[in-house]
């Protein structure tokens, strides 16, 4: 099983690791900064011990990385791996704020019907299940949430006491499990604009990004 030290410090961008198995161009490893795609939220970018991941994917306990056509790593390879860090911080950035729209959303409306949500580093987005447009409500909840992110409160990551490998995500009274990479307080998101896509009947999506 890797070891995910994304979870405990999602602000490092480099760690040592050894290579537990190498077939087929994919390699995984003892322990990992480097996040694969995962409850919405996009994989990292980076290298493994020079060479270019073109893709990461969770299998199980491990984490499957596939490398660069050519890479020779093989296991017991002891390994340094880089990630893109300007890109993670983004998605930290958009990934903390979706959690807290959707807490300012629930609190307006009531919503509790979450169907979908995805994190890149462009813009993240959160799709609820509701039969009116949530047009007129934006601007409100696009204030009152930018207000929120100036008072900068502490966001908390931790494992669950009883699921090790579940996490959950808090902050003020919001808490939602979640096994993101997160920021350690609101004010690092700066500032966010909203904006809604109908996707169907009865379907609402909010798409979040970074001002
Ligand atoms: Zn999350």
């Amino acid at each position: 099983m890797v070891e995910k030290l994304f979870r405990k410090d999602p602000y490092s961008d480099s760690c040592k690791a050894t290579v537990t198995s190498s077939k087929d161009g994919e390699i995984t490893l003892d322990r990992t900064i480097f996040f694969a795609f995962a409850g919405g939220q996009q994989s990292d970018s980076g290298i493994m011990g020079g060479f270019k991941v073109l893709e990461a994917r969770v299998d199980g306990p491990e984490i499957r990385y596939k490398l660069e056509e050519g890479a020779t790593l093989n296991e017991g390879d002891k390994i340094e791996v880089k990630i893109d860090m300007e890109k993670r911080k983004k998605i930290m950035r958009l990934h903390s704020a979706a959690h807290l729209v959707y807490g300012v959303f629930i609190k307006h409306t009531g919503i509790t019907k979450l169907i979908g949500s995805n994190v890149t580093e462009d813009k993240s987005r959160i799709d609820f299940e509701y039969q009116t447009s949530l047009l007129e409500m934006l601007p409100p909840i696009e204030e009152e949430t930018n207000k929120i992110i100036e008072q900068d409160a502490e966001i908390k990551t931790y494992p669950d006491e009883n699921k090790p490998d579940r996490w959950w995500w808090e902050c003020m009274d919001m808490k939602y499990p979640c096994g993101g990479t997160h920021l350690k307080s609101l004010g690092e998101i700066g500032k966010i604009k909203l904006k809604r896509k109908n996707i169907g009947s009865g379907k609402e999506r909010i798409e979040i990004t970074l001002v």
